[in-house]
């Protein structure tokens, strides 16, 4: 049987591997900010909104956008680590930044609660 997801999972890493070839990988990658991140992956949804899913088009427009997301998560982690598990909801958890202006403490994306 065919598993689709392993298949495009190996689609999206050599398209990774290929985006940083092409831009250096972490070093440049971490030198954007979020709204950079966000106007990247936009670009591509919005050439996917002109296609049909039949056409090549789509499907690089899709796979890139993808991949950036994928691109910025890892350059969220690097620069502000993983959110840690929720006590109160068992959801995705919540964030402590460590800034130059101190530590900053982000509610559950799920529950909105507990800061510690
Ligand atoms: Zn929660």
């Amino acid at each position: 049987m065919a598993n689709e997801r392993d298949d495009v999972f190996e689609a999206l890493w050599a398209e990774r591997a290929r985006q940083d070839e092409q831009w250096g990988g972490f070093v440049h990658d971490d030198y954007h900010t979020g709204p950079d991140w966000a106007r990247f992956i936009e670009r591509f949804v919005n050439l996917a909104y002109e296609r049909e899913m039949v056409e090549p088009e789509w499907y690089d427009a899709m796979l890139k956008a993808t991949v950036l997301g994928v691109a910025a998560l890892e350059a969220h982690a690097r620069t502000y680590g993983l959110p840690e598990p929720c006590s109160q909801c068992g959801g995705r958890g919540t964030f402590s930044y460590m800034t130059s202006q101190g530590r900053i403490d982000v509610d559950c994306i799920d529950c909105d609660g507990p800061t510690r």
